[in-house]
């Protein structure tokens, strides 16, 4: 009898589970009514496909997604798997032999749309058969708390009635407590077992960028992407199809995809996105639930979008396939009016729960020093995240400097005061710029002493200004009418002049700083770009899309570790027996070529290799570092800050290297040669591990960062044969 674990390594051609997969498989395994809650990507397909594999009976799988059941049925037969869908795309024909093929007992899943499951037809199928497991997937559309709440799935219930030998599994990527309350009894779920896995999605870089040239920051970005795969959000179709058009002019390979198309034109877009024969699908939110692409290399939202929820799930359809990707956010306060003007047509709890989210994420936008992903995971009820995750803009670079803002903050604060604590921030700068609007004039704000006192910064400025008081807590905003009026602390600032410090945003902001990508492993990009050729060619040859044939994470496996033989190949992951028998020859063929003319040998792939970037950095950081290369070069090689540098200094010693120890080092710190000496001898005593009891020790003198700096000199001349 296999076991899960073989059939992940035999048919599906992995190593390892993914966090949960294993749990959620041995529950339902053993007979529990299970719901599983994890992100994109987080390999909810196994947890049924594995059981199904090993229970004697059929697996039926609910989804709503009637586009992606091909799919995922392709994917399952390029394994070797035994599976089939129903549902209203199928011809008359079509649908008859898949239901002939599930009567004999020749498949072991069925997908099916839940308004095709719920017919007298299916139902009379179902009763001549075994049901071992009942999936329903996307399960939040049961809840009317949900997002995306679908009647018919209120009636499964019934289905469970029908077969109560049958196990549940629920699965679903969005659920909040509530939702997950109602998922569980509307299933009737005896026991609650439950199991929530992380939202981080490490493999993200997250990043905000001030949109200042739109157009100019995004062909910029793509031209690191070359040949990748990636979706740009807009907020209207006009501006889709603007910026595809756009593109298009510029040489990139891209198609637009919103509701106004044509549903055949929407389809073949969509299509060529996911068979590599676009590479950029430029979107409205409309887009992306239906796919299950793997290898979206980039997220770019070229307009803000509307609240947390939104974003998290947009940026999550990149990188599924767990290698680097990459989510960049073009961020514009005009953006936010505009969305605040479509806010404002609406009414009540509406408007207020609208405008909740937006605030929110324009927080998220400014927020300029704590890592994304607080905010982000925060949303999702995970508290407990690191500070620093070394994958986002905020945690690999230095947090902007603070100025003294302290005379426009009191001009505005007082222009606040002067036009009566009745007008928002726009009709406030104007007076202080000394417009001639209408508005200023008809209130007589011409005559105020504020008026026109504001030409150092300009409108752009001031705004920002404006919001940076309303977070520091000088300002209020009405939820309503978004008029700002002076809070206590900011009356007090204004009678004492006391010192503000804050940001001043620069007059022209610069654009998206180009930034290098790395990925997991060193790979052949050469020998890449061949193996994708070829990959292409026999997914066209079969009518599916590339990523059924082999992922990218398998071939970037594939020109990392030169695999010569069918053995090796299976080492590869996601290679599993059946794919390896179809298109194995066809890739060794290639890859042994390639070796031949470039005299390249197979690499062992034993020792899992770093799974982030940092790893391979740190190695490229410590190298760099000894053959001469100056920290401040190597912060403003990696856009990172000092600390960062400097924890990679001491991963590279703790793998085992070694570190010239120099004057460069030395020159980091400014601490005396007496403190240094007296935490040298702290270390000695306490260790390293751990810098708490040395700052003790210390009394405090010496502070954390400092310290640290201090164990690399110390761990460095630890390293060093004693003459040097
Ligand atoms: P979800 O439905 O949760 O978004 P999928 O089931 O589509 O996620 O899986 C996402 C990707 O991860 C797929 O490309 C899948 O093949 C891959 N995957 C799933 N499980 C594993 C695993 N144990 N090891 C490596 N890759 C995996
Ligand atoms: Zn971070």
């Amino acid at each position: 009898m296999p076991t899960p674990a073989n059939i992940l390594k035999n048919t599906f051609g992995y190593d390892t589970f993914l966090p949960l997969q294993r749990e959620v498989i041995e529950n339902v395994l053993a007979g529990r009514d299970t719901l599983a809650i994890m992100p994109t990507g987080g390999g909810k397909s196994l947890c049924y496909q594995i059981p199904a594999l090993l229970m004697d009976g059929l697996t039926l799988v609910v989804s709503p997604l009637i586009a992606l059941m091909k799919d995922q049925v392709e994917q399952l037969r390029a394994n070797g798997v035994p599976a089939v869908f129903l549902n209203s795309t199928l011809s008359p024909q079509a649908y008859q032999e898949n239901m002939e093929w599930v009567r004999e007992g020749s498949t072991k899943l069925l997908y099916v749309a839940p308004e095709t499951l719920l017919t007298p037809r299916i139902f009379s199928l179902l009763s001549s058969l075994k049901l071992s497991l009942l999936t329903i997937d996307e399960a939040h559309c049961i809840s009317e708390w949900g997002h995306d709440f679908r009647p018919e799935y209120r009636q499964l219930v019934s289905v469970r009635q029908r077969y109560p030998q049958a196990v549940c599994l629920a699965l679903t990527a969005t659920a909040t407590p509530r939702v997950r309350g109602d998922i569980k009894n509307s299933l009737n779920f005896s026991q609650s077992n439950e199991f929530i896995a992380s939202f981080n999605r490490e493999n993200l870089f997250i990043e905000v960028v001030p949109k200042s040239d739109p157009t100019a920051q995004t062909t910029q970005f793509l031209k690191r992407f070359k040949d990748q795969s990636g979706i740009i959000y807009c907020f209207s179709r006009k501006q889709v199809d603007e910026l595809s058009a756009y593109l298009a002019t510029k040489g990139f390979s891209v198609r637009p995809y919103h509701a106004g198309l044509e549903d055949a034109e929407r389809q073949a877009n969509q299509e060529a996105f996911i068979r590599d024969d676009a590479q950029i699908i430029v979107a409205t939110i409309a887009f992306g639930m239906g796919i299950n692409k793997p290898n979206v290399r980039f997220v770019i939202h070229y307009d803000l979008p509307k609240s947390i929820e939104n974003y998290y799930q947009e940026i999550g359809r990149a990188g599924r396939d767990g290698l680097p990707a990459h989510c960049l956010l073009l961020y514009s306060y005009s953006d936010v009016a505009k969305l605040n003007y479509f806010i404002n047509q609406k009414e009540g709890e509406e408007r207020r729960v609208a405008s909740q989210h937006l605030d929110a994420i324009v927080r998220y936008a400014e927020d300029k020093t704590n890592c994304r992903r607080k905010p982000l995971l925060a949303y999702f009820g995970e508290n407990h995240t690191p500070d620093n995750c070394n994958n986002c803009d905020n945690c690999t670079t230095d947090p902007p400097t603070l100025t003294d803002i302290t005379i426009p903050a009191q001009k505005f604060l007082s222009c606040v005061l002067r036009t009566g604590e009745r007008f928002g921030a726009a009709h406030v700068t104007h007076v202080l710029l000394g417009s001639k609007a209408e508005k200023v004039l008809s209130h007589g704000h011409e005559k105020l002493s504020t008026y026109g006192i504001g030409a150092e910064l300009n409108q752009k400025q001031w705004m920002h200004l404006s919001r940076q008081l309303v977070q520091l807590g000088y300002l209020k905003q009405d939820v309503k009418f978004r008029t700002l009026s002076l809070t206590p602390s900011g009356v007090n600032a204004l009678k004492k002049r006391s010192t503000i410090l804050g940001q001043l945003q620069e007059a022209e902001t610069p654009a998206a700083r180009a930034k290098t990508r790395t990925t997991a492993l060193e790979y052949n990009q050469a020998l890449f770009d061949l193996l994708r050729q070829k990959r292409k060619e026999l997914a066209d040859e079969s009518g599916v899309p590339p990523y059924v044939i082999f992922s990218d994470k398998t071939l970037v496996e594939m020109s990392a570790y030169y695999p010569q033989s069918p053995e090796s190949l299976l080492n590869i992951s996601g290679a599993g027996q059946i794919k390896l028998n179809k298109f194995g020859d066809a890739f060794l063929e290639i890859i042994r070529g390639f070796c031949r003319q470039h005299d390249l040998t197979e690499q062992k792939k034993d020792a899992p290799r770093p799974k982030t970037d940092s790893g391979g950095r740190t190695a490229v950081i410590g190298e760099a570092y000894n053959a001469g290369e100056s920290i401040q070069s190597l912060m403003e090689r990696y856009q990172v800050r000092k600390g960062t540098i400097i924890q990679h200094l001491e991963r590279y010693l703790a793998d085992g290297n070694s570190l010239h120890s120099s004057s460069a080092l030395k020159s980091l710190t400014s601490t005396s040669p007496e403190e240094q000496q007296a935490a040298a001898q702290a270390f000695d005593e306490l260790g390293t591990a751990f810098l708490r009891p040395v700052f003790d020790k210390l009394g405090g003198t010496i502070n954390y960062d400092e310290l640290k700096i201090l164990r690399l000199l110390y761990l460095c001349a630890q390293n060093q044969p004693k003459n040097q």
